[in-house]
């Protein structure tokens, strides 16, 4: 029997429609929702991201400020932006498009973006507070594939949770999600350095992976029935394809999202979700 397709588009919809709710509401009471980007260099990946970004911006309500620097910017030019940033009272949440060039420091910049203006989560303050189990910013691919989950009605409590891949970005974020208080799933973190991979995922009731190679997970990683949610974004010659063999796996898996149309729409819609939760949880 083939899996249930796990619809990212369709659950970025419902919350595209939250947010827009929510930023009509502060409109209401006077407030107005700020995004800034900012953009380093001529990555066309990133800038393909970032004009995603700002797309959704417009369309939900939320006012985008965007800034390019040519890759050639030094590091003290781009702290001394987000600075500005952190101070302008009409920017709510700050995105540095991450890769940054080769020379600057992202974990620098990272960590000086105001913690409550830090709109993609990754600030050690919020990573900090993830791993106390008391969130507040999130990074956004971990919580939309929470989100999808919740929509979805995947069972979590109890659940064997392998996550593939230990990035700070979405790997071990979202492996904390899985095993809070409140999900409670039981998990394990698999990686490069993983003896027999296959036998750890093949125990996985929800199977996350975050890697970054391309059919990387084939029938043989996964337990029939398992919720397999493939984060992985791969461009071949002529398209984007994931970590998971997707046409292979889905007569396997209980349920799956695709690449493109899963976690991806997830990622930005959840962008878009941390900027207001600044602002509410400002007022
Ligand atoms: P990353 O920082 O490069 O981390 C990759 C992880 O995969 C590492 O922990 C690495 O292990 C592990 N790994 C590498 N080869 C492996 C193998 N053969 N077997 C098992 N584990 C292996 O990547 P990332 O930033 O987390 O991104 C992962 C993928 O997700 C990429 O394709 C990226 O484009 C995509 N992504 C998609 C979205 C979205 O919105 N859909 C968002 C973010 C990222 P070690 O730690 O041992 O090196």
């Amino acid at each position: 029997m083939s899996a249930t397709i796990l619809d990212g588009r369709a659950v970025a919809a419902t919350v595209r429609n939250d947010i827009t709710q929510r930023v009509a509401v502060l409109a209401g009471q006077g407030v107005s929702v700020g995004l800034a980007t900012v953009l380093v260099g001529e990555d066309p990946a990133s800038a393909v991201y970032v004009r995603g970004k700002r797309k959704l911006a417009g369309l939900v309500g939320i006012k985008s400020f965007h800034h390019e620097l040519p890759a050639t910017v030094s590091q003290e030019e781009i702290e001394t932006l987000v600075r500005q940033l952190n101070d302008d009272p009409s920017v709510d949440g700050i995105l540095v498009q991450l890769p940054l060039p080769d020379g600057l420091d992202s974990d620098r910049i990272t960590g000086i973006i105001d913690p409550g203006k830090d709109a993609d989560g990754l600030h050690p303050y919020n990573l900090g507070r993830l791993v106390l189990d008391r969130p507040r910013l999130v990074p956004c691919t971990p919580r939309g594939i929470m989100k999808i989950l919740d929509y979805y009605e995947i069972e979590i409590q109890g659940a064997h949770a392998v996550v593939v891949g230990r990035s700070f970005l979405v790997g071990r974020p979202v492996g904390l999600l899985l095993g809070a208080r409140g999900a409670n799933a039981t998990v394990t973190l698999a990686h490069s350095r993983t003896k027999d991979l296959a036998a750890v995922t093949r125990g996985a009731d929800i199977l996350i992976v975050a890697v970054g190679v391309s059919h990387l997970i084939g029938p043989e990683y996964v337990k029939p029935g398992a919720t397999v949610i493939d984060v992985g974004i791969n461009r071949t010659d002529d398209r984007l394809v994931g970590d998971v063999d997707f046409d292979a796996v889905v007569n396997i898996a209980g349920a799956i999202t695709p690449v493109p149309g899963g976690v991806g729409p997830m990622t930005i819609a959840m962008l878009m979700d941390n900027t207001v939760t600044a602002v509410e949880s400002r007022l």
